[in-house]
């Protein structure tokens, strides 16, 4: 079991890419440093009139390679140290897809199941108005995480918008269509997924056609990510949520059909495992999209899959990930994996500043050309220094970072 904190897992792998990359002692400081981090109280008058006070995050973790970006998350735990780390790891995934931004994160720590439509309301736009002075489209550029949807997005882009005096849809991205959003961002995560899944497979030599699937996760990751592996030809056999999983359904359209309509994977026909079941399924590709920390040292050496395509952030611990390796199982790293959102959300922000939107399929195009290069980076990067994907796709991502560094020069 490990007890290593997300923040401790961001810096080791920090520290190891920046040895295998023979960075200087000067970079490691840079590197290792967020930029701005910003903690608030956020007031909310309650329906019933009281008053709470929540914490709320911002941080900025680079800001080297243009405007930070990063999600809000709302999650009773989230606290300041996860925020870095999540920030951190925003800046190598922006990094690695060679979008022109830094990293960043932020939340409260709310459960938002616990607060009404007008409560979340309320309290979105104060924790908008208490960050406003470092946010902004050509500053921080926040977008929806855990706990927060398009809904949230749209109220942090009016709040802004009405304290500048005009319309600032750039602000946000995952808005909804009619207020700038993009065409293909709902999708976009699991799109990514799906093709980092192709190229995995193709790296392995196994054709996709009927390649056996297990998908921990039924959410806006794991339900997309299904859906555009089955149109691939690739048979999905089992998919969880947060109360177990199924197998045996006909296909991911009528599994998904079942829930919605029902609230639970029970759909005729389908047989109940256990979510360590799912994790050690007889399949070929096993993909974590739901928790972090699903794969640790402990159950890592009863997976069966031949490839782990992390949909989730950090949903391996580093244990995990050294069981797996030593097992000869190829890893998808989430930097690489789930890269598609982020990549969306770029397409968004640059529709939003010309005023100009693309259809679906330029979105699907572009998105493909994106990820496509980010995985031929990393493999040829990996088949050149001889390391795991992982440490190649962070290699490539704090490289590029650094490289900025060493350009801009340092201030004064
Ligand atoms: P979501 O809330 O839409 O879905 C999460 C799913 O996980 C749900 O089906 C839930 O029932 C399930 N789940 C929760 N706890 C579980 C457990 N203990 N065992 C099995 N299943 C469990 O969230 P999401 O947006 O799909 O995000 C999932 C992960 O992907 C998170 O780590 C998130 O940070 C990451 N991610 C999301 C995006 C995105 O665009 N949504 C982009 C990059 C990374």
């Amino acid at each position: 079991m490990t007890t290593e904190s997300a923040l401790d897992t961001a810096r080791a792998q920090l520290r190891r890419t920046v040895d295998l990359l023979k960075l200087s002692e000067n970079e490691w400081l840079t590197l290792s440093t967020p930029r701005r981090i910003l903690q608030v109280a956020v007031p909310l008058r309650k329906d019933n009139g009281n008053v709470e006070i929540y914490k709320g995050f911002r941080v900025q973790y680079s800001t080297t390679r243009g405007p930070s970006k990063g999600g809000v998350r709302y999650h009773p735990t989230i606290d300041l140290e996860e925020t870095v780390a999540l920030a951190m790891l925003m800046t190598w995934k922006c990094a690695l897809a060679n979008l022109p931004y830094g990293g960043a994160k932020g939340g409260i720590a709310v459960d938002p199941h616990t607060l009404s439509l007008s409560e979340n309301e309320r309290l979105t736009r104060r924790y908008t108005s208490e960050i406003l002075p470092i946010i902004g489209p050509e500053k921080d550029i926040p977008a929806p995480d855990m706990g927060t949807d398009e809904r949230n997005m749209a109220w942090m882009m009016d709040t802004y918008s009405v304290n500048a005096g005009f319309s600032v849809p750039g602000v946000v991205t995952g808005k909804p269509i009619v207020l700038g959003g993009s065409l293909g961002r709902t999708s976009a995560t699991g799109d990514g997924v799906a093709i980092a899944t192709m190229a995995a497979l193709k790296s392995r030599g196994i054709d996709p056609k009927n390649a056996r699937v297990a998908i921990q996760g039924f959410g806006k990751v794991g339900y997309w990510t299904a859906i555009a592996l089955e149109n691939f030809g690739l048979k999905i056999v089992a998919i969880s949520d947060v109360q177990g999983g199924v197998t045996g359904f006909n296909s991911v359209a009528d599994l998904w059909n079942h829930y919605k309509a029902n609230g639970t994977l029970d759909a005729p026909g389908t047989e109940r495992i256990t979510n360590d079941e799912l994790l050690e399924f007889d399949v070929d590709v096993l993909i974590p999209a739901a928790l972090a920390d699903a794969i640790t040292d402990e159950n890592a050496t009863k997976i069966k899959a031949k490839i782990v395509v992390e949909g989730a952030n950090a949903p391996t611990t580093s244990g995990g990930d050294r069981v797996l390796n030593d097992m000869g199982i190829l890893v998808v790293p989430d930097i690489l994996a789930n890269a598609g959102g982020v990549v969306v959300s770029y397409f968004e922000w640059v529709q939003d500043n010309q005023n100009y939107f693309w259809s679906a399929d330029e979105v699907k195009e572009n998105l493909s050309s994106i990820m496509t290069r980010a995985i031929n980076d990393v493999e040829t990067m990996s088949a050149e220094k001889k390391v795991t994907w992982r440490d190649a796709a962070l290699m490539i991502g704090v490289d590029r970072v650094a490289e900025a560094h060493r350009l801009r020069g340092l201030y004064p």
